[in-house]
């Protein structure tokens, strides 16, 4: 099989696909995951036919993810006929300049590393399994595909913070991510959608945002310069006064103490005292789940506002990610806040899962599409070393 395999590596786990290329383009076949990195490490892939592995390690098997990344690597050197032909790895910081994938080698290796102190909590993961592989084999062809590239192009206006501006030339910006997945949902909207120019959509799962996009191209998201800001995510606060990052410092916390607070303590969790899911929340009678849902809905609510805004008028919204795609109960919560715009929802067909779930009389048409960043990763994988064949 001519394949592509696609990497996803995080702090806890590493997810995989392999896609096999027919016709010049990437068809999914094997999508698998380690989790439980150092804790209770598993091993699962699956193919249409069923399970292909499920194996579970003891912690000191796989103590972090290099060993993740070696015992992956071992099962998939079992599979019989894979002709590997490229590695696609997301890559959540391309810095300032990478506005599409790149090709790797040494030299883009050592750049990316630069951008670890703008994405600590991600990039050394990202880097790590692209590193061992150079080691192992480097005439495998390994492309970085960024989250970030997606929203690379819009003018300084909108990518400044108001800071001297030594401070943007440090790289202190407004990144945006999640572009991988727009640029997916943007792709398959001039699909099912062309005559919708004027475009939000919401990436609502674990980690949320909002991008607004125009002509298929990203003019405003919800995140900036780290993943923290926007919208209020399952362990994350979203938009916060900077002031409140000084207060718990002068109250004498300590860095990381702040960091795991706001990435791992606030958001839906924090705010419900009860959980990061939105699902235990829609199904809990207490008052901070309620609370905390409707926080949730009313910043997504502020936060569409101020992206039709940039837009200067709104033509579509769409809805994806794991929140987005699976709860008609956010959706609908969520659309009474479009109404002012215009929007008018089907309950029946968003009850149904539908692709469109706006009444034909609505002036926005409001969508369903489930994401997939890892075919964006295999296209944009395959669209760069076809490229390097043929040059
Ligand atoms: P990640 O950012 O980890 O890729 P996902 O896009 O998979 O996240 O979204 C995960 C989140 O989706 C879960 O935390 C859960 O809150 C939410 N979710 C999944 N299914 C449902 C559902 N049926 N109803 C409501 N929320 C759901």
């Amino acid at each position: 099989m001519d394949a592509i395999l696609v990497v996803n590596a995080g702090s806890s786990s590493l997810k995989f696909q392999i896609f096999e290329v027919i016709d010049g383009k990437p068809d999914g076949r094997v999508r698998g995951n380690l989790d439980g990195i150092g804790v209770r490490p598993r091993l699962r892939a699956t193919s249409k036919e069923g399970v292909l592995v499920d194996r579970e390690y003891q912690p000191s098997e796989v103590a972090d993810l290099p060993a993740a990344v070696g015992k992956t690597r071992e099962w998939l050197a079992s599979l019989d006929g894979i002709d590997l032909r490229a590695i696609g790895h997301r890559v959540v910081h391309g810095g300032p300049n990478y506005d599409r994938p790149i090709l790797i080698d040494a030299a883009v290796l050592d750049r990316l590393a630069e951008y670890q102190e703008l994405a600590p909590l991600h990039q050394p993961n990202n880097l790590a399994p692209i590193r061992l592989v150079m080691d192992i084999d480097p005439t495998i062809p390994q492309v970085a595909c960024f989250d970030t590239a997606f929203h690379r192009g819009r003018p300084e206006t909108a990518d400044c913070y108001a800071l001297p501006r030594s401070l943007y030339q440090d790289g202190v910006r407004r990144y945006g991510f999640h572009g991988l997945s727009y640029e997916y949902i943007a792709e398959r909207l001039a699909e099912i959608a062309p005559t919708k120019d004027k475009l939000i959509v919401a990436h609502l799962g674990s980690g949320a945002s909002m991008c607004a996009i125009v002509g298929g191209r990203s003019v405003e998201s919800t995140m900036g310069f780290t993943a923290l800001d926007g919208l209020p995510m399952g362990t994350r606060p979203g938009q916060l006064d900077p002031g409140v990052v000084l207060y718990l410092f002068q109250k004498g916390m300590s860095q990381q103490a702040v960091s795991d607070l706001l990435y791992r303590e606030s958001g839906l969790r924090g705010l419900s005292g009860i959980s990061n899911d939105v699902r235990d929340l829609l199904a809990s009678t207490d008052p901070g789940a309620k609370l905390a849902i409707a926080h949730f809905i009313h910043r997504c609510g502020l936060s569409a506002g101020l992206l039709a805004a940039a837009l200067g008028g709104l033509d579509a919204f769409v809805f994806t990610a794991g929140i987005g795609e699976n709860s008609p109960a956010i959706r609908a919560l969520l659309a009474e806040k479009l109404n002012w715009l215009g929007a008018e929802l089907d309950h029946a067909a968003n009850e149904a899962g539908a692709t469109v779930i706006s009444t034909a009389a609505s002036r926005i048409e409001l969508l369903v599409i489930p994401t997939n960043e890892e075919l964006m990763i295999a296209r944009q994988t395959l669209a760069i070393v076809g490229r390097e064949k043929t040059s």
